[in-house]
């Protein structure tokens, strides 16, 4: 076996590909650019070199600094990852000719599946389904609407060269048709270098399902059953899953076996994917062939048990597949959700910056559902402008779908990040939506379950149990910390502008029992926070959750999955004066000091009861590298103090109070 591999790739992909080299007792190099010269897979691997600047096309795209690392460290193989050049056959053959072995395919396969025209041609001679539509080169939009009036709308206009959801477009009509093809031409001459376009049928309320392959230099090609990866936004994959909810066994061994004849016809040997679009009626129809680990791969893993990382090197090595179709089977379910630095809120806007806060849920069996969590980074770390802004792959397996759904809404909730937008509270909400537990999907779910952009869920009659039990809790705790227990039993939790009247008790286990006045009691138990803790965790009537909290002027910012709301805990004659101030009352905050972005307490360098004249300095916060010095905008005493020296901070917390 080999005894030292390099890798080609950064981030997660690199980290996970040194975990089973680790696993199997090979060594690693990892190349990296300047901007991950403090990266975790830089850490992990067993040597690193330097190969360029941040920018991919000059450091992690250059094929001469790979060799010449490769060289300079004595590996004897090199792993690609995806992306960058792990599709390049240039690439991978200049490895072949100096000797150095390539952790995929062949070139020749690479190539022949490289574009989609030729790729569509041999599947079809390969007797693999494909969509119908023109294979030949269309040159002018009129040749391109003639031919579309030909096939018949809705028709996709796609680059042969396409990839990652760029160069594809939909057209209805004549006027569609003549601009975006023209579009996609433009568009495919500047991000490939290459304009070649075709049509084909748009196929409607379409799945995406593929099949993962795996080939050996014997010969032998084995499928591990599929993956669906309907839920996207622009074309570009958000939640994946396997098996998909879609097939039976009829339909899955006709695909598998189609996905085999096309890997055998371009002798693959290594791990590759053969993607499909899929009709309601479970018809399917060959889309493309990737010739490289997907990233999606973890939930085939999860589902089969093989390790597809060390496929590809076995395989690479010479050996041949130790188990035959025969002997794979699927084990339960699992889905993987695609957590990136992006700002559902705000129409999901890339969100770089400093991962100020990284809890990531507990790996391994959590009894009814197992979590994997692929992530490259740690708390602390930038997410940087130069690559792809996914920042983990999170997995939860079930025995059922149903495990695998609930799974992963409660290994969501156990991610905490801040710093930077990220879109953990909008998968949240697919997995709390009846239609996705039903297994009804679509490439068009985002656009149909979200058509005015994602603005969070409204809370269940659950989840505002859980609001009003967090607030209660975390408005005790601080009481008493405060010596200044409360000896209140009756109160009111306002949610946003919603009140809900609450008796509070204690049992003989000092568990707290809240009675609602609207009816039914809920029990809080194994309560776990303080303040300054960015997580509520309890158990409520015996189930275990956790919200993200916030404490603000006037009460708690909480956020439980989907749902985020403003809730305040009051006694009832404060609650009345609430209900009779005018509408869109704001907090009084000018006797605030707030962060004014997420950052860290570089000092605080007064106490309570001090007192500040105008303009002296009472913190300072440090944020993307840089300081912020907030100053006092007015004489006073100081009240309270919000934070201590190297608290990690969000923005709009309390650091100051004056009197
Ligand atoms: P597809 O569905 O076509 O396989 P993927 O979602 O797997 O697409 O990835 C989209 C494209 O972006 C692929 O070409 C993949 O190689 C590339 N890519 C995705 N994530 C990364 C990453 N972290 N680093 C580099 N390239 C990536
Ligand atoms: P890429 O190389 O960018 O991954 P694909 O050919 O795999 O391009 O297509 C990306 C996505 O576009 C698919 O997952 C599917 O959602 C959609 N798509 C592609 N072709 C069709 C089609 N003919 N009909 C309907 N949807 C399609
Ligand atoms: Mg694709």
């Amino acid at each position: 076996m080999f005894s030292k591999i390099l890798i080609a790739n950064r981030g997660e992909i690199a980290v996970r590909i040194i975990k089973t080299c680790r696993r199997m007792g090979i060594k690693t190099v990892q190349v990296y650019s300047e901007a991950d010269a403090g990266s975790l897979a830089v850490e992990m691997a067993d040597e690193a070199v330097l190969i360029g600047p941040a920018p991919a096309a000059q450091s992690y795209l250059l094929a001469d600094k790979i060799v010449e690392a490769v060289r300079q460290t004595g590996a004897q193989a090199v792993h690609p990852g995806f992306g960058f050049l792990s599709e390049n056959a240039g690439f991978a053959r200049r490895l072949r000719d100096e000797g150095i072995a390539f952790i995929g395919p062949n070139p020749e396969a690479i190539e022949a599946m490289g574009d989609k025209i030729s790729s569509k041609k041999l599947a079809a001679e390969a007797g693999v389904s494909t969509v119908p539509g023109h294979m030949g080169l269309i040159e002018t939009p009129e040749e391109a609407v003639k031919i579309a009036n030909q096939i018949g709308y809705p028709i996709m206009i796609k680059a042969s060269a396409g990839g990652g959801g760029k160069g594809i477009r939909v057209a209805h009509s004549d006027a569609d048709m003549a601009e975006g093809f023209a579009a996609v031409k433009a568009e495919a001459l500047n991000a490939f270098g290459d304009d070649r376009v075709f049509l084909e049928k748009f196929i409607i309320d379409p799945r995406h399902i593929e099949i993962q392959v795996l080939g050996d230099k014997h010969g032998h090609v084995v499928h591990l059953f599929e993956r669906e990866c309907s839920i996207q936004r622009r074309n570009q994959k958000v939640i994946e899953e396997a098996p998909s909810p879609l097939l039976d066994e009829a339909t899955r061994a006709a695909m598998g076996a189609q996905a085999v004849a096309l890997a055998q016809a371009v002798n693959y040997d290594s791990a590759g994917t053969v993607e499909f679009v899929a009709g309601q009626d479970k018809s399917f129809f060959f889309l493309e062939m990737n010739t490289r680990l997907q990233v999606e791969h973890p939930v085939t893993e999860l589902i089969t048990g093989v390790d597809l990382v060390e496929q590809m090197i076995r395989s690479a090595w010479g050996e041949a597949l130790a188990f035959e179709q025969k002997d794979l089977s699927i084990n339960g379910w699992a889905i993987e959700s695609r957590i990136y630095a992006e700002d559902p809120y705000r129409g999901f806007l890339p969100s770089i910056g400093r991962l100020v806060r990284y809890e990531q849920p507990e790996e391994g069996d959590q009894g009814d559902y197992t979590v994997r969590n692929d992530s490259g980074v740690r708390e602390g770390d930038e997410i940087s402008m130069f690559y792809d802004p996914m920042i983990a792959k999170l997995c939860a397996w079930g025995e059922t779908r149903k495990d695998a759904v609930t799974g992963m809404a409660r290994a969501l909730e156990d991610t905490h990040l801040s710093g930077l937008g990220h879109n953990v509270p909008f998968l949240a909400a697919v997995m709390d939506q009846e239609r996705f537990k039903s297994g009804n999907l679509s490439t068009s779910y985002i656009k149909d379950e979200f058509p005015d952009g994602f603005h969070g869920l409204r809370p269940t009659v659950e989840q505002e149990r859980i609001l009003i039990a967090s607030a209660l809790a975390m408005h005790e705790v601080i009481a008493e910390q405060d010596g200044d227990p409360s000896d209140r039993t009756d109160w009111i939790v306002m949610i946003d502008k919603t009140p809900h009247g609450v008796g509070l008790s204690y049992d003989e286990d000092e568990e707290m029992i809240l009675t609602l006045t609207g009816g039914g009691d809920i029990r809080l138990s194994d309560i776990d926070w303080r303040p300054g803790l960015a997580q509520f965790k309890a158990e409520l009537d015996g189930e275990a959750f956790t919200a993200e909290v916030k404490r603000v002027a006037d009460g708690f910012d909480i956020r439980h999955r989907a749902v985020r709301a403003r809730v305040r805990v009051l006694r009832p004659h404060v609650a009345e004066l609430y209900a009779r101030l005018p509408e869109k009352a704001v907090a009084d905050t000018s006797k605030l000091v707030l962060s004014p972005m997420p950052g860290l307490v570089v000092s605080i360098p007064v106490v309570v009861g001090q007192e500040v004249k105008t303009g002296e300095t009472v913190a300072i916060i440090e944020a993307m590298k840089m300081q912020n010095i907030l100053k006092a905008e007015r004489d006073g005493v100081v009240k309270a103090v919000g934070a201590k020296d190297g608290d990690p901070v969000a923005a709009d917390d309390v650091l100051v109070e004056f009197g």
